[in-house]
């Protein structure tokens, strides 16, 4: 009697169930458009125990950017079952299937976490990697005497008996290879299922393929809907600014009057007289409405940026230079540091002073009984060189639920507040190309700015 593990004993037998894989493959393909789920699926099929084809595989996807070979997973004989087989009513009409339970505790395999962490430079001069990208061909381990290659130093660790290696192909070029080998027992592959491996990774490259590009849709997408809310964003902010110029405008000129006639009273009358104190406190909150009007005009104003190249620390060292009053008030100590190479943006020096002074001053008012400063400046390469700068202190952070409001303009939780201080530098870090954000740690709240850097 035949189990359902036990080999197939014909040609013909082997050739129904290759058939019947491939088959199940395309139709999983079809049905599986997480790059994720996808890669875990293909290399559980090739090495699950009812396949017999292979006790490992290993799968390695191209940068096209950086021409380097990333491993991206590798599924063991033993961590290989679990694959279900789903929908139709028979093996042609149905599709494989996996759990997250199984896809995580494939990732968090031994082997898996080391071949994540290998990198194969495409042009260091490896014969099996040229003979598998460059060429798109098929490849064993003893054709190109792999155990001896002086100029890989991945293979060997990863693999150490014989093994092959199969291009993925999508669109006329190779996008990455899949490694197959048996290390539990030893055996050679067969050419039959060498034959297998070509024909079951050229199906495996178009699905990866189809699933790269609707990953890039999606992202494409949500970019869109970002930019769009940004943009409506914009238009909301720019009619509050027209709004707040026109009221501001026809505040001014009376201010302005009250504020001096009420500065030639207090000359006028004794110091001691109630009066005189009357008169102090109206040419004080002048003095205040006065400072808010022009930062709601600041606001209004439509930004013109004078680009220069500026050094970015010596900016944040003007800017604490200019609280030092603030930070002695305030009985609050500041520690600063920065990248030993000179950080250069290409911006307005006085608009970023600006930005930092709103966040330190900021942090200030969050720690009127003291408290700890904390400013770095960090180089760093995301997609193009970047410097981060982080603005931590110990105010006891930012409530979750205003967290989305602070960068609102006229968001103040402060008596004497206008909130436009961070809608101002939000303005100022986006028209730089940088951008602006917050969480909260355990003592209080951390501003993190990123702008790009010349060089
Ligand atoms: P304003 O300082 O005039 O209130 P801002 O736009 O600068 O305007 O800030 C908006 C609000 O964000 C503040 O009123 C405060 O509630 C919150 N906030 C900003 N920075 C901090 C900080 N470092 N710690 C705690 N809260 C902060």
């Amino acid at each position: 009697m035949k189990t359902q593990d036990s080999l197939p004993h014909t040609e013909t037998d082997n050739r129904l169930s290759e058939l019947t894989l491939l088959y199940q493959l395309s139709n999983t393909m079809l049905s599986t458009i997480r790059l994720n789920k996808l890669a875990h699926l293909i290399l559980t099929a090739v090495t699950t125990p009812s396949s017999n084809l292979f006790e490992r595989a290993i799968l390695f996807l191209r940068n096209e950017k950086t021409n380097v070979l990333q491993g991206m997973l590798a599924v063991t004989r033993q961590s290989s079952e679990g694959l279900r087989i789903v929908g139709g009513h028979d093996a042609l009409g149905s599709r494989w299937d996996i759990s997250d339970e199984i896809i995580s505790l494939q990732r968090s395999d031994d082997f898996c976490l080391k071949v994540r962490l290998t990198r194969i430079e495409i042009d260091r001069g490896c014969p099996l990697v040229y003979q598998v990208i460059s060429e798109r061909a098929l490849c064993q381990s003893d054709e190109v005497q792999c155990q001896r290659c002086q100029a890989c130093s991945f293979i060997r660790p990863l693999c150490g008996g014989s093994f092959a290696a199969a291009p993925l192909v999508a669109r006329e070029t190779a996008i990455g290879m899949i490694v197959v080998d048996n290390p539990d027992s030893g055996r050679q592959i067969s050419s039959n299922n060498l034959h297998f491996l070509q024909l079951f990774a050229n199906q495996a490259g178009m699905a990866i393929e189809n699933s790269m590009l609707y990953n890039r849709l999606e992202e494409a997408h949500l970019n869109l809907s970002e930019a769009r809310e940004r943009l409506s964003h914009g238009e909301r902010l720019a009619a509050i600014g027209e709004m707040a110029a026109s009221l501001a405008h026809e505040l001014k000129n009376p201010l302005i009057t009250i504020g001096g006639f009420a500065g030639r009273l207090l000359k006028s009358l004794p110091v001691d007289a109630r009066e005189h104190r009357y008169a102090d406190t109206i040419v004080s909150e002048v003095g205040r409405l006065e400072k808010m009007l022009s930062e709601i005009l600041n606001f209004s104003r439509k930004p013109t940026i004078c680009f220069s190249n500026c050094n970015l620390e010596d900016i944040v060292r003007e800017c604490l230079a200019s609280c030092t009053t603030a930070f002695e008030d305030h009985n609050i100590k500041v520690s600063f540091s920065s990248d030993d190479q000179p950080l250069i943006v290409s911006g307005d020096a006085h608009q970023l002073k600006q930005v930092f002074l709103n966040l330190v001053l900021n942090s200030c008012d969050a720690m009127p009984e003291g408290g700890k400063l904390i400013l770095t400046l960090e180089r760093t390469h995301l997609d193009r060189k970047s410097v981060i700068v982080t603005i931590e202190d110990t105010g006891g952070g930012i409530p979750k639920e205003m967290q989305s409001q602070i960068f609102n303009p006229f968001f103040t939780t402060k008596h004497h507040g206008t909130g436009l201080g961070l809608s101002i530098a939000n303005r100022i870090i986006i028209n730089h190309f940088g951008s602006i954000e917050t969480h909260n740690t355990e003592q209080g709240a951390v501003f993190t700015i990123i702008l790009p850097l010349l060089e």
